[in-house]
């Protein structure tokens, strides 16, 4: 069967990698999450004390971009592939809320922004992938043919997070997950280089009121309509 670049691009916590990761695994695509790869950079960022919640310091961060080197690794027991920074799996560090606080504002450099997308280009050179995250179908790979833009409600957003925060023990409030979610969108659409925005040719989809499986199987034959030539 013809193997395709499908990009999965929307506003933050609309179960973008749900989707994708399920989507890749059922046409055995790569899947690329390139949230992963700026949440890394946030975290070298805060544990090299070059970002406060008042300052950051880009020039030194830019400086040490040579520095970090970012890979994802299959992780046997999940399936799924971890990230590592610097050689560590930081896959459950980069997932915390402090990161998610800071993501933002270092995915608004445009050097960050371009070594990662250097490295998504690589990563997704070969057809058979499907790449989730905010510029993927507008920066990263404007000819995929086929191009879904998530959207949902903030309130419904931000109570799935909760609800992934609080299952897996994090200590959190719910206003704290919606400020967050709201506030990322912001800085995420609204920043100079590769703001958040639907591609032209992308097919917007509102998963509000529709529960996972009927999303997947919506996405799903999207697919095969895109793969046989019927879309
Ligand atoms: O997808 P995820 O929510 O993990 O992404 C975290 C943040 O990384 C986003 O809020 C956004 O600021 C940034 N991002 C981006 N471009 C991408 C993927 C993520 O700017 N392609």
């Amino acid at each position: 069967m013809k193997k395709i670049t499908i990009a999965i691009d929307g506003y933050s916590s609309t179960g973008k990698s749900t989707v994708a990761k399920r989507l890749a695994k059922h046409l055995g695509y790569l899947y690329v999450d390139t949230g992963a790869m700026y949440r890394a950079i946030a975290l070298f960022a805060l544990e090299n004390g070059l970002i406060s919640k008042t300052h950051c310091n880009q020039k030194e961060l830019i400086e040490k971009l040579p520095e970090i080197t970012l890979y994802f690794q299959l992780n046997s027991e999940t399936g799924i592939a971890d990230m590592f920074l610097n050689g560590k799996n930081v896959e459950k560090r980069i997932r915390s809320l402090e990161v998610s606080q800071y993501v933002s504002r270092i995915a608004e450099i445009s050097e960050v922004r371009k070594k990662l997308v250097e490295q998504q280009h690589k990563i997704g050179k070969q057809k058979g992938v499907v790449m989730d995250g905010r510029d993927i179908g507008t920066v990263v790979f404007p000819q995929a043919e086929l191009k879904i833009f998530l959207n949902a409600a903030p309130e419904e957003r931000a109570r799935r997070r909760f609800k992934e925060y609080i299952d897996n023990g994090a200590e959190v409030t719910f206003e704290e997950i919606l400020k967050n979610v709201m506030e990322r969108d912001r800085i995420d659409t609204t920043r100079l280089d590769s703001p958040l925005v639907k591609a032209k040719d992308a097919i917007e989809l509102d998963n509000t009121f529709t529960n996972k499986e009927d999303f997947f199987q919506k996405v799903l034959q999207l697919t095969k309509d895109r793969i046989s030539g019927h879309l």
